[in-house]
């Protein structure tokens, strides 16, 4: 069966916007997203957070910088924002330039406003299982999808695959929190695991965020596994309108037929980023009015 990421992310927007508007509030909520440089991606991203926040009831403000922009600056673009009554969340949209350094503007938001989650202080959180810091959006969304599925991972094995710092670290911190429905036996793999396959084939829950377009195939998945496809990877398509397609890590055609259950490329884990950042946000001025 395919998840409807799509259906599960629209659900969850619709009780965010029935929240805002629900009661009489003397401000919306505020996302600040900071954007810099051309890469056309970024720019793709950044809308599709507007919109999304257009459709909840959240006041976005995009913050849009030159590629040169210094460090010394964007730090201090920063501070104004972590200081500004009508902003409860703040978004760096990535990649950064090379000459500047994530982990160095990642500690400088204010943790109470770090709706990305990416802070250390709310890595360290999701490490030790605390539900008042922000979880990153993307392992938030695959969470909330396997809670609004009733899938139970207790004991489940749940391969992920990628160590980011944006996806796979914070996923399998989260999984594997001693919490009803998670519990999971989590492993980690990357690109010095060895025999990759076999350690897929094991697999209650293969997650796939390596961005190699269409890497996963049969081969790796255990029958009757659960398939979840975090990878966005555009490729060549003259039929194509833009001259690309999207597709995800996992070759969904090869592996569809082995799985219970698959999220599709588009339309599977990324509206469930989306709607994560908008209930981070919700969650952030919850907390700050
Ligand atoms: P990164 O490039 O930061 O990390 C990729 C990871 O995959 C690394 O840990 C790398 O290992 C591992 N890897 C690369 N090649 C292999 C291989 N052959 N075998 C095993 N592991 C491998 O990627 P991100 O986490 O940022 O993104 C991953 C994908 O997810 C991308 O397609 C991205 O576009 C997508 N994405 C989608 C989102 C959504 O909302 N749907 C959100 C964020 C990302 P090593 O550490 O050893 O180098």
């Amino acid at each position: 069966m395919i998840i409807d990421g799509k259906a599960i992310a629209d659900s969850i927007e619709q009780e965010i916007s029935s929240k805002i508007a629900g009661e009489v509030f003397h401000r919306r909520p505020g996302l600040a997203v900071v954007l810099i440089g051309e890469l056309a991606p970024s720019h793709a991203y950044v809308k599709m957070k507007k919109k999304g926040c257009d459709r909840v009831g959240i006041n976005s403000y995009i913050y849009q910088f030159d590629e040169n922009i210094s460090e010394h600056d964007l730090l201090s673009t920063i501070q104004d924002l972590n200081g500004d009554e009508k902003i409860d969340g703040i978004l760096v949209q990535l990649p950064l330039p090379d000459h500047i350094l994530p982990h160095k503007i990642f500690a400088s938001i204010d943790p109470g406003k770090d709706i990305d989650g990416f802070n250390p202080v709310n890595m360290g959180k999701i490490l030790l299982g605390m539900s008042d810091g922000f979880c990153p959006c993307t392992p938030l969304g695959i969470k909330l999808l396997f809670e609004k599925l009733s899938i139970d991972l207790t004991g489940k094995n749940v391969t992920i695959l990628g160590r980011s710092n944006i996806v796979g670290k914070p996923l399998a911190a989260l999984l594997m929190q001693n919490s009803p429905g998670l519990n999971a036996t989590v492993t980690l793999a990357h690109s010095k695991t060895k025999d990759l396959q076999a350690v897929c084939h094991r697999a209650d829950v293969l997650v796939a965020a390596i961005g190699i377009p269409q890497f996963i195939t049969r081969e790796y998945i255990k029958q009757g596994a659960v398939v979840i496809d975090v990878g966005i990877n555009r490729v060549d398509d003259p039929d194509a309108k833009t001259g690309y397609r999207l597709v995800g890590d996992v070759d969904f055609h090869s592996v569809f037929e082995k799985c219970s259950l698959i999220t599709p490329v588009p339309k599977g884990v990324g509206p469930m980023t989306i709607a994560s950042l908008l209930l981070n946000t919700w969650t952030s001025f919850r907390r700050r009015i």
